[in-house]
């Protein structure tokens, strides 16, 4: 099998790196697995290891420092043939730490190779989770007051079952990064090495002194036989097919045909207690009835019956491949705040658009049709004005019709809480307006 080394971006470390021999070593042990660039993601974390996919022919993502691992477990679990493979240095996996716990404890069929030289070098050589006590490195004395962080230990106690500790110089290091690859679950090895721009300016660290080192710890050679357990991506699946509980998978039947051949962008702006997120929910339903792709989005503060609270709801016979509202077609101005939040949104109303408003509501001028109501003299409670708004709204068929609403709500409403909905669409047939 060919290299997988990308010949138009050979690796751009600074001389001596021990990077440069991991980029190499984990070619072979890729060319030696028979690997193809199309079998095969790496995920690059921040730093100088951040660099790795570039240097290679194979799928690759590049994110937030320490965040790899999320995108490598969201990547596995979608594309579970990848082989997915991390380079994370010693900074990245400090500050992911977290991440690293979560990874060890789930066993994702993931190869960490964690590209250790005991520094943040590309920032200019600070303390890492690595860094020892007695080193000098440019954060002054702040890794004398921390204990550095055995990533060996702390992936074996975490519950990793295939953890590794290796010089980068060692000769058999392709077989074992091979291993590493090949093994079905997360497999961690830390590669210790040497940043010579500024690590070992202070320093010194031979691959003998590296080897030594390594030789006073505890050894790690791969499989952990405690930590051995199902690989996390195919026992999801096999749960996640047995869990049908509570979830309705028959989906909603089309029974109508949709009232509108272009998409539709209506937005409710209200406040917590106005039911906005039901009205949107419903008007979504109703929608869906028709057969049509629906998104709804939602912002409302994290506190209970006060703030505002706004729904955006995209209706549309095409695929909608984004969620964002561009130009409202249908604004639903029930209370000031929720104005207030979206002020900007009026403006970019075309003339055709239309304005539902909340008699006393103050908004900004907008070239849309603006059509007041009086919810209050309609004998409308505060809780019930999204959905006599939208009971207004589907008076016109667009996007909905009210034979859709009303189906929407004997589909989402039983009970008193149905009577009382249907009781909202006949009243609001008499608000004046
Ligand atoms: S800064 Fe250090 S780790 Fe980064 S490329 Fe240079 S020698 Fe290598």
């Amino acid at each position: 099998m060919d290299s997988l080394l990308n010949p138009d971006r050979p690796p751009v470390f600074c001389p001596g790196c021990s990077h440069d021999r991991s980029v190499h070593t984990l070619d072979r042990a890729l060319k030696e697995m028979g690997l193809k660039g199309s079998d095969v993601v790496i995920v690059s974390d921040i730093g100088c290891s951040g660099l790795f996919d570039t240097f290679f022919k194979t799928h690759a993502f590049h994110g937030l420092h320490g965040r790899a691992l999320t995108y490598a477990a969201g990547i596995k679990l979608a594309q579970p043939h990848l082989k997915v493979i991390v380079t994370m240095g010693d900074g990245g996996l400090g500050i992911g730490g977290a991440h690293f716990l979560a990874a060890c404890r789930r066993n994702l069929d993931i190869s960490l190779l964690v590209l250790n030289n005991f520094n943040f070098g590309m920032t200019g050589g600070q303390f890492s989770c690595t860094t020892p006590e007695h080193a000098s490195v440019a954060s002054s004395f702040l890794n004398l007051l921390e204990k550095p962080f055995d990533v060996c230990n702390v992936a074996a106690c975490a519950g990793a079952p295939f953890v590794a500790r290796s010089s980068v110089y060692r000769k058999n290091l392709p077989e074992l990064l091979a291993e590493a690859i090949s093994f079905k679950g997360f497999a961690v090895v830390d590669l210790w090495g040497g940043c010579p721009a500024r690590y070992m300016k202070k320093n010194p660290l031979s691959p003998k002194e590296i080897e030594s080192a390594i030789e006073k710890l505890q050894p790690y050679q791969g499989v952990i036989s405690t930590n051995i357990r199902r690989e996390y991506s195919s026992h999801y699946r096999e749960e996640a097919a047995k869990d049908t509980a509570g979830v309705d998978w028959q989906g909603i039947e089309k029974t109508f045909e949709p009232t509108v051949k272009e998409r539709r962008e209506v937005v409710f702006l209200g406040s917590a207690g106005q039911r906005v997120i039901t009205g949107g929910g419903l008007l979504g339903r109703a929608a869906i009835l028709a057969g049509m792709n629906v998104t709804q989005k939602n912002d409302y503060n994290i506190t209970v019956m006060r703030g505002p609270s706004v729904t955006e709801v995209i209706v549309s016979p095409q695929a909608i491949t984004y969620t964002e509202v561009g130009k409202p077609d249908v604004i639903v101005a029930l209370s000031e705040e929720g104005v207030r939040k979206c002020w900007g949104l009026f403006q970019k109303m075309e003339k055709e658009g239309r304005v539902i408003l909340a008699a006393g509501v103050e908004i900004p001028t907008t070239d849309a049709e603006v059509l007041e109501v009086n919810f209050k003299a309609g004998g409308i409670k505060k809780k019930e004005r999204a959905l006599a708004a939208l009971s207004l709204l589907a008076q016109t068929g667009d996007p909905v019709t009210l034979e859709m609403l009303r189906e929407a709500i004997s589909q989402s409403f039983h009970g008193k809480r149905l009577e009382e909905a249907r009781l909202v669409l006949e009243k609001a047939a008499t608000i004046p307006v």
